[in-house]
């Protein structure tokens, strides 16, 4: 059977897709990327990454220059954006506003040609998963803006798509709704069993719904790992910036022995993970704020760093110290009973793990 095999190559696949608009520059780079059956793909990027070209390619409203696009074992590159079977939600993909609730959720299982009753029951279940049962004779107009959004979700899924496809569909929501959208999502995900891909600029988004996450930058995915494998493993100083709170240490690579680089910075030597570094070259050496203790009983690498600015934050405390050439390198620490004070000016002993510290590129 075709789609056995198509399940083990990856129900979405993408080969070598490139894409330019004006035959001069790729916005899209070489695309390789495989998405399982039933999974959660986000695409997290800065704005003009090339995200929304490439989901609008998997939709089919954007043709591919160069490259094949599969679905369930199919090379969709030429089949039109409605034979597609995908649901999608987009932040500005409005509802029909002199239509119904009703009526809007039944539009595309009108277009498909389904009968009266199933249509009638199909928009009934389709208001009860996203919980907004009672509000179908209502126009889009007289629902908040988070209504609104469910509602253009459970059009998307009313004709159970094999595929849903979703770019920031909850950008246009205040702070609190789209937190609470993110775990409606993430939760409708893991009771309908549907693939999703779903694009963001937003990382604690991407971070809290994603079984994976692919990290675009300039049209090229950076790395593609599930959420804590990008957060504790950055492949490179793009993603370690871009995921998270990041401090960076400048230097120069002595040595790599074991996996392990001597770096020299500026007011220092000490050990890294050799991530993606090379001897005798410049580099980036990333350690997460968290990762970094203060007065170390133990601790690999221990520096005098110089307390810049002293920041309370409630449940924890960030102090920006100065140490191996950065003004800028943030300690957090959590906020506990008869705490010292920590004043600006004063010598802070720091220190962390060699594991802790990644020599990326500079
Ligand atoms: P993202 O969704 O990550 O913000 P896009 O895919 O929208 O990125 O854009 C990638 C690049 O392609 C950007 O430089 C953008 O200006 C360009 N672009 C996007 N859509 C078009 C279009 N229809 N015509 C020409 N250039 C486009
Ligand atoms: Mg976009």
């Amino acid at each position: 059977m075709a789609a056995s095999h198509s399940a083990d190559a990856g129900f979405v696949r993408f080969e070598a897709v490139e894409k330019t608009y004006d035959g001069i520059n790729l916005v899209v780079k070489s695309l390789n990327l495989s998405i399982g059956r039933g999974e959660f793909l986000t695409m997290l990027g800065p704005s003009g990454s090339g995200k929304t070209t490439t989901l609008m390619m998997l939709a089919g409203f954007e043709s591919a220059t160069s490259g094949e696009i599969y679905l369930d074992g199919e090379r969709i590159n030429n089949i039109p954006p409605h034979k597609r079977g995908l649901g999608m939600v987009f932040q500005n993909y409005a509802l029909f506003p002199h239509m119904s609730i009703a009526e809007n959720i039944a539009f595309p299982l009108q277009v498909r040609h389904l009968g009266k009753a199933e249509i009638a029951e199909r928009v009934r279940k389709a208001l009860d998963m996203v919980q907004m049962s009672g509000l179908d004779a209502r126009k889009p107009a007289q629902l908040s803006g988070g209504q609104q959004q469910r509602i253009a979700l459970a059009r998307a899924l009313v004709f159970e798509p094999k595929l849903l496809l979703m770019d920031e569909p909850l950008g246009a929501l205040d702070k609190q709704l789209r937190e609470h959208m993110q775990y409606e999502i993430k939760h409708l995900h893991e009771r309908l069993g549907i693939t999703i891909v779903y694009v963001t600029h937003d990382q604690s988004e991407a971070l809290t719904m994603s079984d994976r996450i692919a990290v675009f930058n300039d049209g090229i995915i950076q790395q593609l790992a599930a959420p804590a494998d990008l957060y504790e493993k950055p492949d490179n100083s793009f993603v370690a910036q871009f995921i998270g709170e990041n401090n960076r240490i400048a230097g120069r690579v002595v040595s790599i022995t074991n996996g392990k680089a001597r770096i020299d910075a500026k007011g220092g030597t000490f050990d890294a993970l050799a991530v993606k570094c090379t001897a005798g070259q410049s580099t980036s050496v990333s350690i997460r704020p968290e990762r970094v203790s203060i007065d170390p009983v133990q601790a690999d690498i221990v520096f005098d760093a110089r307390i810049e600015e002293v920041i309370y934050l409630g449940d924890h405390i960030r102090i920006r110290v100065s140490v191996l050439g950065s003004d800028e390198f943030v300690v957090k620490t959590p906020n506990q009973n008869n705490q010292r004070k920590f004043n600006s000016g004063d010598t802070l002993r720091i220190g962390w793990a060699v594991e802790d510290g990644r020599a990326l590129d500079a």
